[in-house]
């Protein structure tokens, strides 16, 4: 490589611990490739106890940015000097990138949430009443935000550990309530947005046995999951007649305002990108 390709070489990546099971790589890698961008994106794996020195010294390293995975995404939005309204809103940054040397933080998973939603249902939020979110973890999070954002109201948060459900409803306010699993079916009536943000459902972790019978016919039901693309939820949704989409595009459409930032290139989430992802998934079996 002669040294002004290599200097004009644009280096991004995934910082996790660990992460080897990233997909991020052959994400952004199709898109370089589409693109025909000098560019590289790696994965790494960095500790806990060294990642506030590893994001001081990006720059240094030659990275122009980076997306940030589990467990690093509350220590990359402290790191940052300067943070888009939704990382500041969840206390978290997963997409980082550096301008004149100071780092910069933003969070795109409410918004892979949601465009995926967009993408394959488009007018899902046109009349937005209750919705209902599995889980409390980081996921739920984001998507908790991306509801209130988008108007519904009331965003119920179900959870096994209750407490953290009212922790997420109190970082959110009035337009957020907790509830414990078991009341999960007196909260269905109303709701037109059901999410499953829990890991249960996904390969290797028990199923999510829920019933559906309360919840109205229009609801959308929607998983986070993406291992399996249809999970045990969805296909009970689907045989109902609800409306389903699945998890594995909230993870493509995240990634796309990291690689415009770092590449200048605004990229698409395509049925071929969705192609290769599920195929490495499948391979990986
Ligand atoms: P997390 O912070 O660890 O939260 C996990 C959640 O699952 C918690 O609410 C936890 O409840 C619940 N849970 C786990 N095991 C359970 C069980 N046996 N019974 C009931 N609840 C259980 O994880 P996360 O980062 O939010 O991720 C959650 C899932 O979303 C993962 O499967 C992840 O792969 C997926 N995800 C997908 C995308 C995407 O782009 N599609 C993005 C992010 C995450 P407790 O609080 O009671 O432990």
């Amino acid at each position: 490589m002669s040294p002004n390709a290599k200097s004009a070489l644009r280096r991004a990546g995934v910082i996790g611990w660990p992460i080897g099971h990233s997909r991020s790589p052959l994400i952004h890698g199709h898109w370089l490739d589409l693109h025909g961008i000098a560019g590289s994106y790696d994965r790494y794996g960095v500790p806990p106890d060294r990642i506030e020195a590893f994001l001081a010294e990006m720059e240094a390293d030659g990275l122009v940015g980076a997306n940030v995975t589990i467990p690093h995404k509350e220590a990359a939005f402290r790191a940052c000097r300067h943070v888009d309204d939704v990382a500041a809103a969840l206390e978290a940054a997963n997409t980082l990138w550096l301008e004149d040397g100071v780092l910069h933080g933003a969070n795109t998973d409410a918004y892979g949430f949601l465009a995926n939603l967009d993408h394959s249902t488009p007018g899902w939020d046109d009349t937005p009443q209750a919705a209902i979110v599995l889980g409390a973890g980081g996921a739920a999070r984001a998507i908790v935000w991306a509801l209130m954002d988008r108007g519904f109201n009331p965003v119920r948060i179900v959870n096994r550990t209750i407490e953290k459900a009212f922790s997420l409803a109190a970082h959110f306010g009035s337009k957020t309530s907790a509830h414990a699993w078991r009341d999960l079916p007196g909260l269905m009536a109303d709701a037109s947005v059901l999410v499953n943000t829990t890991s249960l459902g996904m390969e290797g972790h028990p199923p999510l046995a829920i019933d559906l019978t309360g919840l109205p016919e229009r609801a959308l039901v929607t998983d986070i999951v993406y291992v399996p693309l249809e999970t045990n939820l969805l296909a009970a949704a689907r045989v109902r007649g609800h409306r389903t989409v699945d998890g594995l595009g909230m993870l493509l459409h995240q990634a796309v305002p990291g690689f415009a930032r770092w590449f200048g290139v605004t990229p698409e989430v395509t049925p071929r990108l969705r192609q290769i992802i599920l195929d490495d998934l499948s391979e990986a079996k």
